[in-house]
């Protein structure tokens, strides 16, 4: 069976959920497809206890509604979640839970996009949801990504990605290696160290480190500065407020924050208490991993070498966009990421979008999705119902 929609989305993240309010605010009918029995499945179960967002909540609001004023700046998860539910509802954003899109391909008979879905609650059973645009949300973080390591297979020990971390509450007193120092390896390295865990923390090249307050210092004045000048600003602050920490393994990149970020580097990484653990000597650095011997035997770069009982692989995420669409080459190189740089990244021939994949965060999302709704309208006359009425009629679409 066939379900026609003007516009599927992929995914129920934050990029998806905003698409679709943007969406229903101009009354263009549209569906979410997600995979897992939620929306915002990353927020909700593949993240860690602690997380609050990184980044003020000024740059973090999703289009059509800020955050509420008694929302403290830096949100914790559960209200993050809180928030997205009540856009969910707000904007009445159709989702089809538990929905895993196997396929996504253009017809050229009519030039429609066919998404061949399992729904995984019915025993795997197939639809195909049949539209004029397609926009993929499936997020840039689908996936944990564990590098090969030479002797992992035998590490004695357990090992987990990052996303399968909630708390360290069953590793006291364990000998835990955290690879990865970004914002997910730092922190999680702190709260492991405030359960009790002997942690080491894996830092592979230069790194810069800021309290989350000097960033939002930062990015308020890019808007009325140049990049160097807030870069030399940033460095100086970091200076005063942590010293030369390369006698400790962090060393800072030649390259400012934001320039670096901006050319694709690394991200500035957000210090929560890690940065003052390391110097105290509770959190100890080590250089790359060079091989893993027999048993719970790790060695490092350097010639060190320790025994763990677990090891926390941060070391980021992959997009899984090429598992699934297969008319993708217009729009996505081989590592599932949009070819066209930003600001241009979002939009692809026939009706195919994306949403999500800027390495902007949530600000990149807001930036995405009122593109995408906008450019629909401009080639749809799909319209007429206001605001959700629009999915109303997706709905029952659907119940028939
Ligand atoms: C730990 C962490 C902290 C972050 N903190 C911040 C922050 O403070 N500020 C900020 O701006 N950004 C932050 N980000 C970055 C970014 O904003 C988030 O990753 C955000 O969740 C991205 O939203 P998204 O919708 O693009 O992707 P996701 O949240 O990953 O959502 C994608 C959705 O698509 C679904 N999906 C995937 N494949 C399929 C398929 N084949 N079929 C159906 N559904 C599918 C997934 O289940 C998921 O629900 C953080 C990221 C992480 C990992």
């Amino acid at each position: 069976m066939e379900i026609e929609v003007p516009v599927v989305i992929v995914g129920a993240g934050p990029a998806g959920l905003a698409t679709a309010a943007c969406l229903n605010k101009l009354s263009i009918p549209n569906l979410v497809l997600e995979r897992d029995d939620c929306h915002a499945s990353l927020w909700r179960k593949r993240t860690y206890d602690r997380l609050k967002l990184h980044l003020a909540k000024n740059f973090c609001n999703l289009p059509h509604m800020p955050f509420p004023s008694d929302f403290p700046t830096f949100v914790p998860r559960i209200d993050f979640l809180r928030y997205l539910d009540n856009y969910v509802t707000h904007f009445k954003i159709s989702i089809q839970y538990n929905r895993n899109v196997e396929s996504a391909y253009l017809d050229d008979n009519d030039g429609k996009w066919r998404v061949v879905v399992k729904d995984t609650a019915s025993n795997d059973a197939v639809e195909v949801y049949v539209s004029k645009f397609l926009v993929v949300a499936s997020g840039e973080n689908s996936e944990g990504y564990v590098p090969w390591v030479e002797g992992l297979e035998g590490f004695q020990g357990e090992y987990l990605h990052c996303s399968n971390y909630l708390n360290g509450r069953d590793m006291y007193a364990k000998n835990v290696l955290v690879v990865g120092c970004g914002n997910s390896g730092m922190e999680i390295a702190y709260d492991l160290s405030n359960w009790g865990a002997n942690t080491s923390i894996v830092v592979r090249g230069p790194v810069h480190f800021f309290t989350k307050e000097m960033i939002y210092v930062g990015m308020t004045l890019l808007k009325y500065f140049k990049m160097e000048s807030v870069d030399k600003l940033m460095l100086l602050m970091s200076k005063l407020k942590y010293g030369d920490m390369s006698q400790y393994g962090l060393v800072r990149p030649k390259e400012g924050p934001f320039v670096l970020k901006k050319k694709g580097g690394t991200t500035p990484t957000i210090d929560v208490g890690c940065v003052g653990r390391i110097k105290k000597g509770e959190i100890k650095v080590y250089p790359a991993i060079s091989s893993i011997r027999e048993g719970k035997t790790i060695e490092f770069e350097d010639g060190r070498d320790s025994e763990f009982d677990i090891i926390i692989f941060a070391t980021g995420y992959n997009s899984t966009v090429l598992k699934w669409l297969k008319d993708y080459r217009e729009l996505f190189n081989d590592d599932g990421m949009p070819k066209p740089g930003f600001p241009n990244h979002w939009k692809g021939e026939n009706g195919l979008y994306c949403a999500g994949f800027s390495r902007r965060g949530l600000d990149g999302i807001a930036f995405d999705a009122q593109r995408i709704a906008n450019d629909i309208s401009m080639s749809t006359s799909t319209r007429g119902l206001p605001g959700g009425e629009a999915n109303f009629a997706c709905r029952k679409l659907l119940e028939n």
